[in-house]
């Protein structure tokens, strides 16, 4: 604890003290409860240090040698290095690493690939897509004509006989492959061969899986996709933020997407720390990194369903699993079960589990994730100690002093893994 709050800087406390201990309280509970979020993580001391930066004083409207304000041959260096070891890391011939967040990292890609009313392929977002794959809520919906795949019925995984029949019919100008809530991995080659067909541009959002792809544990979507689009804060373990690579035919287009298209100036501190998170996963132990995440994610899948728990598909290739809670309980919604499990210590979200009768907002399902616990230096041993006192809390959801018992266990295991930079637990 002590080394990371050194990472703080040590006059807010005295300055504002009432932010202050607000980031202390949060601090306590990254440490004190399990953290099952599938798109969360937890950064180094040294990702920490660069975005809380004087980068962050730096406006540099533009690209390293081009841009607009004075002052910029230093922070050039920081983008440059980003880009570089981002292009190596995938083999990819452009990278751009501006992007606020992966969402803008999406938009980019639209802005650069098609026009107001285009009509884009992408997963329905009920079945594992994301918002910006087209919900009528995200600009995505509104701005383009998105035509929907999902998951087939028999073994719950993506129907790509559908993708190829959507493709043939709606000829789409993009298709889009990537996901948010599916446990199983996406091979790009097939999604190629079918916008090869008709003649799309082909967009892989690899958001939640580029940790598991830079660490060597699923496939470079990089020789297949035209663009690849990711968030820099999911398993890839960086600061918050997103990226894109792309061939080197798009560079100018994806560049003037996101600046001027979609962006003004980039946040060098972000940048800064992309840098150190791109650096950290060529390193050997990302690769065992990625490796444990997916065993870890196999062995919490195996022990919740010696449980008694359905889980989408039957079980999980990635860093996530999808709980269907109707044959467990089918009184039990995914909205109960996740505010049950805060009040066990253990953090996650409901999700819509295929076909799913209740609505976004109740769910029937539960995503549970493995990247956070990964960090820690947690193992398979510890993921089944977490699936019984997941299936414990929701068995015994009623009775509040047994709850209470499973959160006092839950204490227990995360004091022996204490988060990176807090005395333990480096990764
Ligand atoms: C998380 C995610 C995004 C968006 O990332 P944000 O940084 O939250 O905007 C985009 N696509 C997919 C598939 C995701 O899972």
């Amino acid at each position: 604890m002590t080394a990371q709050r050194a990472h703080r800087p040590a006059e807010l406390a005295a300055w504002d003290p009432e932010v202050a201990s607000i980031i202390g309280r949060e601090e306590e509970r990254q440490r004190t409860t399990l953290q099952l979020i599938a798109s969360e993580n937890f950064t180094s001391p040294a990702v920490l240090a660069a975005t809380g930066s004087v980068l962050t004083n730096k406006y540099a409207e533009g690209y390293p040698s081009r841009r607009y304000y004075g002052g910029n041959h230093v922070v050039d260096q920081v983008e440059d290095l980003a880009r570089r070891r981002l292009r190596e890391l995938l083999g990819a011939e452009h990278a751009n690493v501006q992007p606020h967040s992966g969402s803008n990292a999406n938009a980019a890609a639209y802005l650069a690939l098609l026009e107001p009313g285009d009509t884009v392929l992408a997963m329905r977002l009920d079945q594992g897509g994301h918002l910006t794959h087209g919900s009528p809520v995200n600009f995505s919906g509104r701005l383009f004509r998105f035509v929907s795949y999902g998951v087939s019925a028999s073994d719950e995984r993506i129907d790509l006989d559908q993708v190829e029949e959507l493709a043939l019919r709606e000829r789409p100008k993009l298709i889009v492959a990537g996901a948010t809530a599916y446990p199983r991995l996406i091979d790009p080659a097939p999604f190629r061969a079918i916008a090869d067909r008709v003649g799309a541009a082909f967009l892989f959002d690899a958001a939640h899986v580029i940790g598991l792809i830079l660490g060597g544990a699923h496939p470079n979507p990089v020789p297949e996709a035209d663009v690849v689009s990711f968030t820099t804060h999911k398993t890839l373990r960086g600061p918050r933020g997103g990226a894109l690579v792309c061939r080197a035919s798009l560079a100018r287009d994806i560049d003037r997407a996101v600046f001027p298209g979609l962006q003004g100036g980039p946040l060098l501190h972000a940048i800064a720390a992309k840098a150190v998170a791109f650096g950290e996963a060529a390193r050997p132990s990302f690769a065992s990194y990625a490796s444990q995440v997916v065993a870890n994610a196999r062995a919490l899948a195996e022990a919740l369903a010696g449980e008694g728990l359905r889980l989408v598909s039957g079980g999980t290739d990635n860093h996530l699993v999808l709980v269907d809670l109707r044959s467990f309980d089918p009184d039990l919604s995914g909205k109960e079960a996740q505010e049950v499990l805060d009040r066990a210590g253990i953090t996650c979200n409901r999700n819509q589990v295929p076909g799913d009768p209740r609505s976004a907002f109740v769910t029937s399902g539960l995503r549970l994730g493995s990247p956070a616990c990964t960090t820690l230096g947690m193992g398979e041993a510890e993921m089944h100690l977490v699936a019984g006192l997941v299936a414990r809390a929701l068995r015994l959801r009623d009775r509040e002093r047994e709850v209470a018992a499973v959160a006092e266990e839950v204490a227990v295991l995360c004091s022996k893994f204490p988060p990176p930079g807090a005395g333990g637990g480096s990764p």
